[in-house]
């Protein structure tokens, strides 16, 4: 069997409402589906995100696909191997373009030998995988009520954006608290804003409302300063932006600096990769969740079999889904009590609707994750809130 084409479409879908977090507000999710074809027949479908799609595309269709035509699908190592060298100088954007071919390749594995990808990925270890109620930065009496709604809904486990303004979100932790009582989880994300010593004051102020744990408190590249906040406070913390791949993991685990890694296949370069730093944590006695750009249903998929075949996902993961007004899927995934079911059929189960790729299809066109495109004023203050 023969790889005959790699196809790729960029779209973008609305959100109900902005996202509003420590380093801009987001309007849509962005993202570049992948469709890997062969001689035979089979179809395997992938989805890359990440902060630039028009490059991640260009990576994908002009510097990787001519490395992937013509090979035997099954020879998923291989060309894994000779992608991850080709991009070895300019493998931070390289990685977003590789996780989305791995994922479209390891369905068509499993569309091959007619098995979920859950196999191919070490065997079924939960049915189900638990996803956060997400809850972005607005007043305190509006996060309130949107904590209500998840609660209603059986979520367990939020989280909040913070990282503008303390005293904000101090008043918004508190109310969620007093909304939802003391059985929901919260944890926080302050996304870098926050300096080492502001970290450990805020998160002192905030601990009394029983947070979970809270996520990059300080700057992604300061490993010593991350370390010194974990040691400062009781609550556990969560490396997002400073654990992006392996070499970042082993980095945290030297250093001591968090409890819980959030990875994303995405940033590690593919599904696999996430799952080597799942195993790496597993051996440090490191929790692991998993994050999102805001993937469709696609890539929600690929997330929910890495977790489903996994051992060390102990808490509900990350997920843009309940923002967005579609979905590329013909049956949207549906949320019982905050999880999703893990398909069981070949592949990641994933049954695309052509007619919605056509419809949320768009041109290169630049989509700021960070910033703010309706206020041109606002610049993040990364590490910088003092
Ligand atoms: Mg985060």
């Amino acid at each position: 069997m023969k790889i005959t084409a790699v196809r790729t479409m960029p779209i973008k879908i609305p959100f109900y409402k902005g996202e509003k977090w420590a380093g801009g507000t987001r309007y849509s999710a962005p993202s570049l589906i992948i469709q890997i074809e062969t001689d035979e027949g089979f179809i395997g479908i992938g989805e890359s995100v990440g902060p630039t799609i028009p490059v991640i595309q260009t990576v994908v269709d002009k510097e990787f696909a001519p490395f992937v035509v013509g090979r035997d699908p099954m020879e998923l190592e291989s060309i894994l191997h000779r992608l991850e060298e080709y991009c070895v100088n300019w493998k931070q954007i390289g990685y977003y373009g590789m996780a989305g071919i791995e994922m479209a390749l390891l369905d068509l594995r499993g569309k091959i030998l007619n098995t979920p990808a859950y196999n191919l990925l070490g065997g079924k270890v939960k049915t189900e995988v638990a996803f956060v109620g997400y809850i972005f930065i607005d007043a305190p009496e509006t996060n309130a009520e949107e904590a209500r709604k998840f609660a209603a809904a059986g979520y367990t486990e939020l989280k909040m954006k913070v990282g503008r303004d303390i005293d904000l979100d101090a008043r918004r932790v508190k109310a969620v608290r007093e909304a939802v009582g003391p059985a929901m989880k919260i944890r926080i994300d302050a996304n870098q804003n926050w300096s080492v010593p502001t970290a450990i004051k805020a998160i002192r102020r905030m601990e009394k409302y029983d947070l979970q744990m809270v996520e990059q408190p300080t700057r992604y590249d300061d490993v010593d300063g991350m370390a010194a906040v974990a040691r400062a406070v009781d609550v556990p913390i969560i490396a997002d932006e400073g654990c992006a791949t392996y070499e970042d993991a082993l980095r945290l685990i030297d250093k001591r600096a968090c409890a819980c890694f959030l990875v994303y296949p995405s940033e590690a370069g593919g599904i696999l990769k996430a799952k080597q730093i799942v195993d790496l944590a597993n051996h440090a006695g490191i929790w692991c969740v998993t994050g999102s750009w805001a993937e469709t249903g696609i890539g929600t998929l690929g997330n929910v079999h890495l977790v489903a075949s996994s051992r060390n996902f102990p808490f509900a993961n990350d997920t843009h889904l309940n923002f967005m007004t579609g979905d590329l899927l013909r049956e949207q995934l549906a949320f019982h009590q905050g999880s999703i079911k893990v398909p069981d059929r070949p592949g990641f189960g994933i049954d695309l609707d052509l007619a919605k790729l056509e419809l949320y299809g768009t041109d290169f066109e630049r989509e700021m994750v960070f910033y703010d495109p309706k206020d041109p004023q606002f610049q993040p203050r990364i590490g910088q809130i003092l």
